[in-house]
């Protein structure tokens, strides 16, 4: 009886406690979460507005998917309120993620549509592949920093791009097992084209490359009926050189 009396109340102004503190930090972290996601959310409609459409973006579908897509999920926490900005940023292990308009430039530049299946060489923090996930059926995504892998996967899994694949491994090989792709997007530089890349591609597929050591340029590629590629137009581009790992 005693026992009752004495741990009852005790037991019960715990709970009220415990109670009264989920409370506090559930309407601190309600409003602030909310307030925070409406700031990201107008930078990346302004985004959209002034560095991309301004810029000449005109596909639909890539003016969409730059718009749904959350940049700020994909760079360093202490980085967020830069992530709208008209520029790359550091994502760890001396890499990038691209600048948004020359995302939006690459992915409008692959001509894809809803039925696409997409390959990506160089996932880095997962960002471009949520783009191209956005607007493809499938997209398959390779990245040689396994760490770099494991968070992007993670990050594009918790988001819910089911349809976004990805592969830690050197990309030069391509993913042979889901070719043919109706476009290729490399975000890291080689020093010229990779063959594989250019065997896994559909006939009139687009690969957007950028190619080069000191002096880089953006090649856009379509592939001929004859294996051939013809060449549009090039572009001038900073982007980290593609890696080799031996053996694969
Ligand atoms: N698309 C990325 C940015 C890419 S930065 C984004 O949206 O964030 C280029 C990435 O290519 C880096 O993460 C780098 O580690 C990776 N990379 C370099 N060489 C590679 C290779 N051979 N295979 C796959 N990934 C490679």
């Amino acid at each position: 009886m005693s026992v009752m009396t004495t741990t009852l109340p005790i037991a019960a102004g715990l709970a009220v406690l415990l109670w009264g503190a989920a409370c506090a930090a559930g309407w601190e972290a309600g409003p602030d979460a909310a307030q925070t996601d409406d700031v990201h959310a107008a930078r990346r409609a302004r985004m959209v507005e002034t560095q991309i459409r301004a810029r000449g973006v005109r596909d639909p579908r890539v003016l969409a998917a730059m718009a749904a897509v959350p940049r700020h999920q994909f760079v360093p926490d202490d980085r967020r309120d830069e992530a709208y900005g008209d520029f790359p940023l550091p994502i760890g292990f001396s890499q990038t993620i691209s600048q948004p308009y020359i995302v939006a430039f690459m992915t409008e530049a692959l001509g894809i549509g809803p039925g696409a299946k997409v390959l990506e060489i160089g996932t880095g923090s997962g960002y471009q592949a949520a783009v191209l996930g956005e607007i493809a059926a499938e997209v398959y995504t390779i990245e040689i920093v396994s760490p770099l892998a494991a968070q992007a996967a993670a990050l594009l899994e918790e988001l819910g791009y089911a349809n976004v694949h990805v592969r830690d491994g050197d990309g030069y090989a391509g993913w042979p097992e889901h070719a043919p792709f109706d476009a290729v997007m490399v975000t890291a530089a080689p020093d010229h084209v990779p063959q594989p890349l250019v065997d896994q591609l559909a006939v009139g597929g687009r690969m957007v490359i950028p190619v080069g050591v000191v002096d880089q340029e953006l090649r856009i590629l379509t592939k001929l009926p004859d294996g051939q590629l013809r060449e549009g137009e090039r572009l001038p581009v900073r982007f980290v050189p593609l890696t080799r790992r031996p053996g694969e």
